[in-house]
């Protein structure tokens, strides 16, 4: 984001500069000058100030010739003259020889800007600061990078200082922005809904299924806590005891390896609740998103519309689908089945045997030879799926291989049935119905990529589309071994009421009460209504699931003991901020992230301990011969 809109959000971004209004009372502004010796922050001063001596305190953002520094604080930028004459030699030799980032307090006089010099552009534009005394407070040494958001600089750099990262606006606008929303939710749960904050522990037991967890060494030989992957089997607790509105910002792990836009260590808005249904959940959600949603993102419509899983499978080939562009698949099948080619008849030969479409308006103007190679040669390597592309010429006919076994006529009704114009591009794929529908999906998106590449608008990240994605089967076939099943969401899921008989005779039909919250093409929330039958939690885990119930006997048991009905959601937090200030990284909203590879490049973690620390624990580690050296060294 260019740094004067920056600015511009930031100085309009109610609870930073400007009033917070709270329900029912008047609104408040928050004092950013209580307890402290500054008469006003860096972001704060205007013509109405003008002839009051102040008192800044900030960075040194630059300095111009021994004339005037720009000084800057979280709120702002002031521009500070430098006093020339021989009374002030002192401060001018003071503020002309600080390095940049040196932090300084500056106190002079508020004055007019010279008629002609005002900037527009700065909030604090029309006036400067005339400086009578200064104190440089500390000098800060040469920098690794320049603090200015228009400069590139290698992520692993801004990570290994991310002390100085943080000074930039833009972190400070996300990570600001971030504390705000949480702030809202945590009225609107707690004020307004009677809901509880209660913390739960980071130090538990391994859960079956789901992702990988840490695990944490302890000092009884061979025993190891897990860090949990989320409070989801506390909160399930919590409603056993009666606390039957629960949330919690809370710090989930998931040991998962290096994905580019996971952290290892994230944080939920979880929320429980007792004698709740689907459509309950849902409700709540969206008064909750709407109630902290920034003003300066424009205002959000509830309820959000609802897909089921197939609907969203079948038509964009993904469960959190990018409903902002166009592009839907179109199933074929029909229309080709009475045509006698091979390829064709062989695809839909298979069960759920299919043949379908995607049309890229104008990608013959816009997507270069190369482009469609990469496109079949991505869903060759990710799905395995040959594709077969239509071009439709500028005199209205086709260019396809597929051409040679159609008639004028059908070339005429492919093209109404696949809705296409000139410079239209259709990738078709024939093949099993969900392979199909993936590889379309994802060939959906790279090609907006590359249509966006070329200047097309298609995503407009200022626009917020949430989705529900609703009806998800309650087991997946494992990936790696699909004889066996997982849960789709988690064990604790329910199944949908009208598919409850199906659990005992065919698992594999049955939906689940588990809903999904899409925003823009990313998952940011999900949730269910739980099993709160242990009878029938024992069956999920031993019969369906094959997992060894004794780890959960703890959950097993509560549940026989008057557990209530329940359900609840877990938001992801990061990824929905992220969202909301259209950062490259979920990394761009977090304080200190860690690396792509789950590696805190500032503090240098993990890291190895000695083989006496590692005593307590009862473990000893045998080192390979590089990893030794590589310690020695
Ligand atoms: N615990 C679940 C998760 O982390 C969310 C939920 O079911 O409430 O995905």
């Amino acid at each position: 984001m260019a740094l004067p809109r920056l600015l511009r959000l930031w100085a309009r971004a109610p609870g930073l500069g400007r009033a917070l209004h709270r329900a029912g009372s008047a609104p408040v502004a928050p004092d950013f000058n209580s307890f402290v010796t500054r008469t006003n922050t860096c972001g704060e001063l205007r013509s109405a100030h003008v002839g009051q001596e102040v008192t800044l305190y900030g960075w040194i953002q630059y300095q111009r010739q021994g004339l005037f520094l720009v000084l800057r604080d979280f709120q702002g930028l002031t521009q500070v003259i430098i006093p020339q004459d021989e009374a002030h030699s002192h401060v001018k030799q003071l503020l002309s020889n600080a390095p940049v980032e040196s932090v300084v307090r500056v106190t002079g006089i508020v004055s007019p800007r010279p008629p002609g010099q005002e900037n527009l552009k700065m909030p604090t534009g029309d006036i400067e600061v005339k400086a009578e005394t200064a104190e440089i407070l500390n000098s800060c040494k040469k920098l690794p990078f320049e603090i200015k958001d228009f400069i590139k600089k290698s992520e692993a750099l801004r990570m290994q200082y991310r002390y100085l990262d943080l000074r930039s606006f833009q972190l400070q606008y996300n990570l600001r922005l971030r504390s705000r929303i949480v702030m809202r939710m945590r009225e609107y749960l707690c004020n307004l809904h009677g809901f509880v904050d209660v913390e739960t522990p980071t130090l538990f037991k391994r859960t079956p299924g789901g992702a990988k967890e840490f695990l944490v060494p302890s000092r009884e030989a061979g025993k190891f806590y897990s860090l949990p992957q989320s409070p989801q089997q506390f909160k399930q607790l919590l409603m056993v005891g009666g606390l039957d509105r629960y949330f919690q910002v809370a710090r989930c792990y998931r040991d998962e390896g290096s994905r580019p836009d996971r952290q290892p260590e994230f944080t939920q808005i979880d929320i429980e609740m007792s004698f709740v249904d689907q459509t309950g959940i849902q409700r709540l959600i969206e008064g909750l998103l709407q109630y902290s949603w920034p003003e300066e993102r424009g205002c959000m419509t509830t309820p959000f519309p609802s897909m089921t899983y197939e609907e969203a499978l079948a038509d964009y080939g993904t469960d959190k689908p990018d409903t902002r562009f166009g592009m839907k698949i179109m199933d074929i099948s029909d229309f080709l089945r009475r045509l006698d080619i091979q390829f064709v008849q062989n695809a839909l030969s298979y069960p759920r045997g299919t043949v379908k479409a995607i049309c890229i308006p104008q990608g013959a103007r816009y997507l270069k030879n190369k482009d469609l190679e990469s496109l079949k040669a991505s869903a060759k390597s990710q799905f395995n799926q040959e594709i077969m592309e239509i071009i439709c010429k500028p005199d209205g006919s086709l260019k396809s291989l597929l051409t040679k076994f159609l008639g004028e006529k059908q070339q005429l009704e492919l093209i109404q049935v696949l809705n296409m114009q000139v410079d239209d591009v259709v990738l078709l794929a024939a093949g099993e119905h969900k392979q199909v529908c993936s590889a379309l999906g994802s060939l959906r998106l790279e090609s907006a990529d590359i249509l966006e590449a070329a200047g097309l608008v298609l995503r407009d990240p200022a626009t917020f589309h949430f989705l529900w994605v609703v009806d998800f089967p309650l087991f997946l076939p494992k990936e790696e071994n699909p004889t066996e099943l997982e849960s789709a969401h988690h064990p604790f899921t329910a199944p949908h009421p009208s598919d409850t008989n199906l659990l005992y005779s065919d698992p594999t039909k049955v939906r689940s009460q588990h809903y999904d919250l899409v925003l823009n093409g990313s998952e940011v929330g999900g949730g269910s209504i739980r099993i709160h039958s242990a009878e029938q939690q024992r069956f999920v885990l031993e019969k369906v699931l094959k997992e060894d119930s004794e780890v959960l006997s703890h959950l097993l048991e509560a549940l026989e003991f008057g557990a209530p009905p329940h359900g609840g959601i877990a938001l992801g937090l990061d990824r929905l901020i992220s969202l909301i200030v259209d950062a490259p990284s979920i990394r761009d909203v977090i304080a200190f992230p860690k690396s792509f590879r789950g590696r805190d490049l500032m503090g240098n973690a993990p890291d190895y301990v000695t083989p006496e620390e590692l005593e307590p624990y009862h473990i000893h580690v045998s080192w390979p011969l590089a990893e030794k050296e590589a310690k020695q060294s």
